[in-house]
């Protein structure tokens, strides 16, 4: 089936209701599960083909979020798409007032390949929980990953209610001229652009969940160990391929080479030879290994390589690496790293530091290390960022109670629980009035005595 017979098809089969029934929805949700479940072996397979990823890391950082998100939205829906009484102000006396959360309609999903199965699926799931139909565009790079969702989701649920779609930049040129009634997207700030572009011709909201350079601070009165602990595990998940991974580290130059040796003891404790075999990935394909291993050529050849380093073409590895001595003006510097190339730039003044992070786009994530609330609260204060963690790293992205987004260029709106839900629906705003009163105060002639209540009506 063609995109825009499958895209004709999801708007009449959206427009039978069917969807915006909350029964049916639960019931499509607990099916989803199954199918995920039953084909749990499979989506290990093709992902471990794609890049090495091991069943825990799927499990832990994909098929077991979007399970607890499956159960949260069966939780909560039926709550959630109830009609909502809010307070009528006297103008409208004696009115009913409240809000109708009311599905989108049909929804366009491309996905990001890094954490392919979680990314494409979490806002799908979201979009079908709020009583949409959904075309799913998951990222051509982990290509049997892709191909093996297309697989499942296209033999166990009808084209017009929810349809794989897999291809290239191309197939996402040809879905972004259709008319959506919402689109989300997650990837590249670069490419959000485009989508945003493509939206704008139609007037299709759009949630852009982009990426961007998220600052780690460590503070001089951080407790070292389980920064270093949480920081190495963090920014070396997914092979430092993940959108809210710190990107680089801004420590107090009195702890400096302190941490600095805490940090690598950390990763020599997790990543050794024999546990690199099983605990780390590949980098997803050669174009961003090279250029990974240019960033890591150009801090060798500047002499900035503290630990780590070590590549291999062959098989697509780099290993964790801390990059040292790093100045805000270095090529690694400017643009998202997305591996495991961790840069630290040490700093003497709060102020200044927040002052160059400042300078930069709105990051998506940042993560502060310290025990003084002055300063962190300073941070804060001051730091504009989709969200983020103290004394943790990338944690904040688990708890579905958080709305997750970015802000400015890491980008727009925010999903993940209830926002999610928020998301993929509109709010419709009934003022619900009986027909026994009207008074003649808002029809004209407009009288003086008439201009002095409304006054007073509406302050
Ligand atoms: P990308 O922007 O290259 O690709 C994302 C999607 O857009 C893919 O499905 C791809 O096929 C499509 N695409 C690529 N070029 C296109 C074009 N010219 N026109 C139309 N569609 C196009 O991103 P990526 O490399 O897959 O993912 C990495 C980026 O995603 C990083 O910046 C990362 O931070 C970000 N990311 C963000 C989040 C988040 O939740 N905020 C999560 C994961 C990844």
């Amino acid at each position: 089936m063609n995109i825009p017979t499958i895209f004709q098809k999801q708007k009449e089969y959206f427009n039978t209701n069917e969807t915006k029934n909350v029964k049916f929805r639960i019931a499509q949700l607990k099916k989803l599960k199954q199918v995920l479940k039953k084909n749990e072996a499979l989506m290990y397979e093709a992902i471990y083909k794609d890049f090495s990823k091991s069943e825990f890391e799927t499990y832990a950082t994909e098929l077991g979020i979007v399970y607890h998100e499956i159960d949260t939205f069966i939780k909560h829906i039926r709550t959630w798409s109830r009609k909502k009484r809010v307070g009528t102000d006297l103008a409208n006396f004696p009115g009913r007032s409240y809000i109708i959360p009311e599905p989108l309609g049909v929804c366009l999903v491309i996905g990001a390949w890094n954490y392919p199965y979680q990314i494409s699926l979490l806002p799908a799931i979201t979009a079908l929980a709020a009583g949409n139909t959904v075309i799913l565009k998951p990222s051509e790079l982990p290509s049997q990953t892709s191909k093996m969702m297309a697989q499942m989701i296209n033999s166990n649920f009808p084209a017009e209610y929810f349809r794989v779609v897999v291809g290239e930049v191309s197939v996402t040129t040809q879905l972004l001229d259709l008319n959506f009634d919402k689109i989300f997207f997650t990837g590249s700030t670069q490419v959000g652009k485009i989508v945003y572009q493509a939206a704008a011709k139609h007037l299709t909201p759009v949630t852009l969940e982009l990426g961007g350079k998220s600052p780690t601070f460590v503070l001089a009165d951080a407790d070292l160990k389980m920064a270093a602990k949480r920081i190495a595990w963090s920014k070396f998940l997914n092979a430092g391929q993940t959108c809210v991974a710190p990107d680089y580290i801004l420590v107090e130059k009195s702890i400096e080479d302190k941490f600095l040796s805490i940090l690598k003891t950390e990763i020599e404790n997790n990543y050794s030879q024999e546990k690199v075999e099983e605990n780390y990935l590949q980098i997803i394909n050669d174009a961003h290994f090279d250029r990974l291993n240019r960033l890591l050529e150009v801090a060798s050849d500047a002499g900035c390589v503290f630990y780590g380093g070590n590549t291999d073409k062959s098989n697509r590895f780099i290993s964790p690496t801390l990059i040292h001595n790093n100045s805000f003006k270095d090529e690694i510097m400017q643009d998202e790293i997305f591996g495991p190339l961790l840069p630290i730039i040490s700093f003497r003044q709060l102020d200044d530091i927040i002052q160059k992070v400042k300078d930069r786009p709105k990051p998506l994530s940042c993560y502060i290390y310290g025990k003084d609330r002055k300063n962190i609260n300073k941070i804060l204060k001051e730091l504009s960022f989709g969200g983020g963690c103290i004394n943790d790293s990338v944690m904040h992205f688990t708890n579905s109670k958080l709305p997750f987004g970015g802000v400015g260029s890491s980008g727009m709106g925010s999903y993940h629980g209830r926002s999610g839900f928020n998301t993929f629906s509109n709010m419709k705003s009934i003022l619900d009035k009986p027909v026994w009163l009207e008074t003649s105060l808002k029809y004209a002639p407009y009288k003086s005595w008439k201009f002095k209540i409304v006054r007073w009506l509406l302050g």
